[in-house]
């Protein structure tokens, strides 16, 4: 479903209009629809249902603790990438035993605190972490459950940043290295080697690189069987598209689908465990970023708005030319022109959309959209810039869900030289 539409000629999320969080919480603002992203879950369990699955919610999409509390009332796994997502997990009260720790650099600390509170699993990436794992699982006295990142050498067609499942990035284990990684792991006196996973990308808008993966994870899972070591688990990652603009990717019930049917037939496909961590597909169209229109301007030809919003705050379109939508939140009657949608922080990539045919005026407001995935999360103090408010809207109600951080608080950790 979508919850921002427009009613009486503005823009609302679910029950409320948009004018006015901006008027309550000021701009640059998120603003995310509660049920958007239920919605999202619930299309993601329902496919799922009568199955022996575990859906993860990949926490770096939007981390917020509210979308992780809601997500946990929903009995959501979680799949986290370091020891501060793992805090968030349990401050949100999600669970530990429902939670993968991926990532190619767990630092030992991290491995501790992960040991310690209880992860349902790590999912390791290397021979050298591995050998890590098991020597603080040791030290801890304890056992650590691991499934070996595989890279299955698929590519899920998009973009390169954000394309992980081919040899020449950093993630996983090639495929030709896997039986020996395995056979190392179990051999080692403090693992238990419960899984497999593989993720090979993100924002992917077709079947195919989904069910091609697959394929590679099974022809593994086959191969291991032979050699005697047997899984619980596969975990295929997340990675699934949205619409930004006119992608169509598969529905999230057409991906669930078509993953069963090939386990379906495999001849031990009913034996495993099937996890996911879905991130953008649950949040990405759930938020939009609110911002003010600052200044027109024309440079020659070229017409620009320059809202108070910036690349610290939406980086998507600064480091992956990304397209996001924008929509007046109050459309005006009068002649359109072509604008670039620019942020105020001083770098040439600081734009949010370029070329879009507007009706604009100084002080109108903006809404950038689907910006509920790797929006807020990737933000950063650039320029001494804070950080934007976030929103969650629930029928008519409000939640300020995170408070637009002060200037004060941007340099409280830094000192001055002594006399
Ligand atoms: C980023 C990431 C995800 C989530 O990706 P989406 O494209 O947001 O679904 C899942 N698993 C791992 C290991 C990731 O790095």
């Amino acid at each position: 479903m979508n919850a921002f539409l427009f009613r009486d000629g503005q823009l609302y999320a679910e029950d409320v209009a948009l004018e006015a969080l901006a008027a309550r919480f000021g701009t640059p603002c998120y603003v995310y629809s509660r049920r958007a992203i239920t919605d999202a879950w619930r299309e993601f369990s329902a496919a799922c249902a009568g199955r022996r699955v575990l859906v993860c919610y990949a926490l770096k999409a939007n981390s917020n603790l509210a979308v992780i509390d809601l997500l946990a009332r929903e009995q959501a796994g979680f799949d986290i990438v370091s020891a501060g997502e793992l805090r968030r997990v349990l401050a949100a009260g999600g669970s530990a035993a429902r939670t993968v720790f991926s990532g190619v650099g767990k630092s030992s600390a991290e491995i501790r605190e992960a040991l310690t509170a209880g992860v349902r699993c790590f999912n390791v990436e290397s021979q050298a972490e591995l050998e890590r794992l098991d020597q603080i699982a040791g030290e801890m006295g304890r056992r650590a459950p691991v499934s070996l990142r595989v890279n299955p050498d698929v590519d899920a067609g998009t973009h390169p940043y954000i394309s992980t499942g081919l040899r020449e990035n950093k993630f996983g284990i090639p495929h030709e290295d896997v039986l020996a990684a395995y056979q190392r792991a179990c051999a080692l006196p403090h693992l238990d080697v419960v899984g497999i996973d593989c993720h090979i990308g993100s924002q992917i808008t077709s079947l195919e690189p989904f069910t091609a993966a697959l394929d590679k994870v099974l022809e593994l899972v086959d191969r291991l069987h032979e050699a005697g070591i047997e899984l619980h688990h596969i975990d295929l990652g997340g990675g699934l598209g949205i619409s930004y603009d006119n992608e169509t990717p598969p529905s999230r019930a057409a991906l669930i689908n078509a993953v069963f049917n090939r386990l379906d037939a495999h001849p031990r496909g009913a034996r495993y465990e099937i996890l996911f961590e879905f991130g953008r597909s649950i949040v990405g169209n759930a938020g939009v970023l609110l911002t003010r229109v600052e200044y027109l301007k024309r440079n020659g030809e070229h017409r620009f708005a320059i809202v108070d919003a910036g690349m610290n705050d939406l980086m998507r379109p600064a480091l992956y030319e990304a397209w996001h939508g924008v929509q007046p939140v109050r459309p005006r009657e009068g002649e359109s022109a072509q604008f670039d949608i620019v942020g105020p922080v001083c770098e040439s990539g600081d734009w949010l959309a370029r070329g879009r045919q507007l009706c604009l005026a100084e002080g109108d407001l903006l809404a950038v959209m689907s910006a509920g995935a790797y929006g807020m999360a990737m933000s950063s103090n650039y320029n001494t810039r804070p950080r934007a408010a976030e929103v969650l809207v629930d029928g008519e109600r409000i939640h300020l869900i995170r408070e637009r951080e002060s200037i004060e608080s941007l340099f409280a950790l830094e000192h001055r030289l002594p006399d």
